[in-house]
This record gives C-alpha cells, structure tokens and sequence, in this order.
C-alpha cells in the first residue's frame, strides 16, 4: 500500500493517505473552473484512508447530477482539497496539485470536455468524455 501526503498555501491544514490511488481524471466541468481557474486533476481515495490535520471549510453545492457535492478547502489560504458526492459514498477526490509529490499521481482521461475554454490544453493522447466519466477504452497503441 502507498502513501501521500499534501498541504494547502498556507500549511494550516496538511494531510496523510494511507492507500492506493484510485482513477485519476483532470476536470473541466463549469464547478471545477470556477474554483481552479482552470481544470482540475483530481485522484480518488477511499474516504477513511486520509488524514487530517486542522479543520477545513465546508461548501455544499447540488451538482447536474442531483448529487449533493460537499467540497473542502483551507479556510485560511483558499486551497482546495476534497470533494465528496452523496452519489459515491466512501470514496474522496484529492485535487491532485495539493499533493506534495503530485507526479505520483498519472492522470488518465479528461472529462466534461464540452465546457473546456477554447485555450484549454488538453492531452490528446487521453482518453476524452465530454460528459461524465466513461470506462477507460481498451489500450491504445
Ligand atoms: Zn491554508
Ligand atoms: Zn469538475
């Protein structure tokens, strides 16, 4: 089993992940812009795997889906660092970059294509959905 470790701007919060990485995506939908700028590298993480040190804020939004997304951030600095769905109860998407060794982690696919900004730069050599996340393709060559 790996471990991972990360911290916001600021270092008030840091965090510890006992675990394999699961699926590893980077994210255009209009939430993930909003608070990245940009899209978002996100890795999921079964939820009792991590550890916290400090007390993060909480924001609750209703996504597309009807799902209920509670996303976590440093209070302090702005950083954001969770996101957990009522639709995938157990699992936590980690923003990649707030990793300390965010290259441990290998992004796979980009999703929700469809509201990417003209001057994304998006890996062509990933797979694509323009929605939600679809099963990985077979191999490519
Ligand atoms: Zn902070
Ligand atoms: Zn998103």
């Amino acid at each position: 089993m790996k471990s991972y470790s990360g911290a916001c701007l600021c270092g008030e919060i840091r965090y510890e992940i006992k675990a394999d990485a699961g699926p590893s995506r980077i994210c255009w939908c209009k939430d993930c812009q909003r608070i990245s700028s940009n899209g978002t590298v996100n890795v999921i993480f079964p939820s009792d795997a991590i550890r916290i040190t400090g007390t993060p804020g909480k924001h609750e939004k209703t996504a597309d889906s009807g799902n209920t997304v509670t996303r976590r951030f440093c209070s302090k600095c702005g950083s954001h660092f969770f996101s957990d769905s009522s639709g995938r109860p157990g699992l936590t998407v980690v923003r990649a970059g707030t990793l300390d060794a965010p290259s441990a982690i290998k992004p796979a696919m980009n999703i929700w294509v469809a509201s990417a900004p003209t001057w994304a730069c998006i890996d062509q050599s990933l797979d694509q959905s323009k929605g939600p996340p679809l099963p990985p393709s077979p191999a490519k060559t």
